[in-house]
């Protein structure tokens, strides 16, 4: 007669009529037959009341789970090295430049779709005076909301040389849809020999 002892899965609750030979006397690791869930199973405390016939689908004793083989680990490691280094000849031949414009414009995309501005400058002119340039235009909203003009950039040239570049901000000049608004910049500079001024909202 064999003693059996009930032994149930802890995954999916199946249970089993088990051998305890099967487990002998340390114990064994062993596979629930429905869920293939395996754990360690204690061996029974021997019990004459526990007679019971064995099921049609024991339990399988199996042994515990191996580490990969080095040959496998050596693969996968030759193959992390292999995609770093493509990552990193990726990021070379790109070029620094080129890869943070990408990165930045798809930042821009995906956080904000306003980031592109819907403000365009319009008849841009400028004239010289005595302590610097007085720039002047206007401001047109393309778009159907409100908008408030941001930060321009303003570069001064002397033929094709740029000479300074300055940024200057509207504090809350808000331009309604479709509206032209002017504006009026006075702007220092130790340069006399400017040709051209350009503006640019960025
Ligand atoms: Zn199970």
């Amino acid at each position: 007669m064999l003693l059996a002892v009930i032994v149930q899965c802890s995954s999916c609750s199946t249970r089993y009529h088990l051998d305890d030979d099967v487990l002998g006397s340390k114990g064994s690791y062993v596979r629930c037959t429905s869920c293939r869930y395996v754990w360690y199973q204690e061996p029974p405390i021997p019990s004459p009341y526990a007679l019971i016939p064995l099921p049609q689908y024991p339990l399988v004793v199996v042994q515990p789970k191996k580490t990969p083989r080095r040959g496998q680990s050596f693969f996968l490691l030759g193959l992390c090295l292999i995609l770093a280094g493509s990552a990193l000849a990726g990021l070379f031949l790109l070029g620094q430049k080129k890869l943070s414009s990408w990165l930045s414009q798809d930042i821009l995309s995906l956080m904000d779709k306003e980031v592109v501005s819907p403000i365009q400058i319009l008849n841009f002119s400028f004239k010289k005076t005595l302590s610097g340039v007085v720039c002047y235009g206007y401001f047109h909203n393309t778009s159907s909301t409100m908008r408030y003009v941001p930060p321009v950039s303003i570069y001064f040239f002397s033929q094709k040389t740029l000479l300074q570049k300055v940024q200057h901000k509207f504090h809350h000049l808000a331009v309604l849809p479709g509206e032209k608004k002017s504006f009026y910049l006075n702007l220092d500079t130790k340069w006399t020999d400017i040709s051209s001024i350009e503006m640019k909202i960025e």
